[in-house]
């Protein structure tokens, strides 16, 4: 029930930052959305709740007592279902685990038939792609993944990583790629570089987000951009991007880049854009 959206890339990327704004976008469309957050980090939802207490699923498991439904959710702005699944304690045991252990115990529950959602968006830490970190898009919970990538190597080689993942198991009923979304963004050239990797590898950049304070200011108050600042040019990106989304229906399987393949081709984006004789950067205009 709903479409079951997965939304992968490295840590620290934007992930949560862009998956809450784009479910808070879909929730002030009137859509039900549910997001479920699928890293250790466990604070997938905090802007979406005004960063109040969330027990975790596995939190909640270890306590060994029956748990119901308001006792692993919260209901965040106009009504997003907030769920996170947890992590291991640190040092001890499978961080995949978690997302196994919550989508189980929310089927259990019959979230699904209960809550009827539009949307269900799961925040997936992407940096390895694990069979832990795979279980969204191995075993059909979910039909479509999108990578969140800035243009930094890093960030570029989990996405490559997850496009691995996707070619894997697409063949045998796992998700398909809807893109890649391009986010803190701040120079021309990274866009360029974004758009060269979708380009190489079959897919395509769905949305740019630039780097931007209101970002971080709104994060302070435990809000997205969409309810601190509605009016602000970077609502709007967010609301495109989330009726992008909602509406897509472009799904690929992607052709992954080898590693040597990727440095080279990385290497050469770097000898385009920063002449180390005469220290001049190409493409640094502000986007
Ligand atoms: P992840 O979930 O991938 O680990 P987060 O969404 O928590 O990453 O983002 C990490 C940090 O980067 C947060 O402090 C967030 O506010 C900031 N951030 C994310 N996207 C942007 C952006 N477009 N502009 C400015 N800051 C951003
Ligand atoms: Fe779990 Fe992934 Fe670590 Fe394996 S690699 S133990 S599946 S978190
Ligand atoms: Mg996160």
């Amino acid at each position: 029930i709903g479409k079951h959206i997965a939304i992968y890339g490295k840590g620290g990327i934007g992930k949560s930052t862009t998956t809450s704004n784009i479910s808070a976008a879909l929730a002030e469309a009137g859509y039900r959305v549910i997001q479920i957050g699928c890293d250790p980090k466990s604070d997938s939802t905090n802007t979406l709740r005004g960063n109040n207490y969330l027990p975790t699923v596995l939190d909640s498991l270890r306590e060994g007592k029956k748990i119901h439904l308001e006792d692993i959710s919260v209901v965040g702005f106009k009504g997003v279902l907030c769920i996170e699944s947890g992590g291991p304690v640190p040092g001890v045991g499978c961080a995949g685990r978690g997302i196994n252990a919550a989508v189980n115990l929310l089927q259990e529950l019959n979230l699904f038939e209960e809550f009827k959602p539009d949307y269900v968006l799961y925040d997936v830490l992407g940096d390895v792609v694990c069979g832990g970190f795979a279980v969204p898009i191995r075993d059909g919970i979910t039909d479509r993944a999108y990578v969140v990538s800035s243009s930094d190597f890093m960030a570029i080689y989990a996405a490559n990583n997850l496009f691995k993942a996707i070619n894997k198991y697409a063949p045998s009923g796992g998700a398909k790629l809807g893109g890649v979304i391009g986010n803190g963004l701040s120079a021309g050239y990274s866009k360029s570089i974004i758009n060269d990797f979708t380009e190489k590898t079959g897919t395509k950049t769905v949305g740019y987000i630039p780097r931007s304070l209101v970002v971080s200011q709104s994060e302070l108050f435990g809000k997205t951009v969409i309810e601190a600042h509605p009016r602000d040019p970077h609502a709007g990106i967010y609301r495109n991007l989330s009726t992008y989304i909602a509406e897509s229906e472009d799904l690929v399987i992607p052709n992954p880049l080898g590693v040597t393949e990727l440095k080279d081709w990385a290497r050469e984006w770097g000898d385009k854009i920063y002449d180390l004789e005469t220290g001049v950067i190409s493409g640094s205009e502000a986007i």
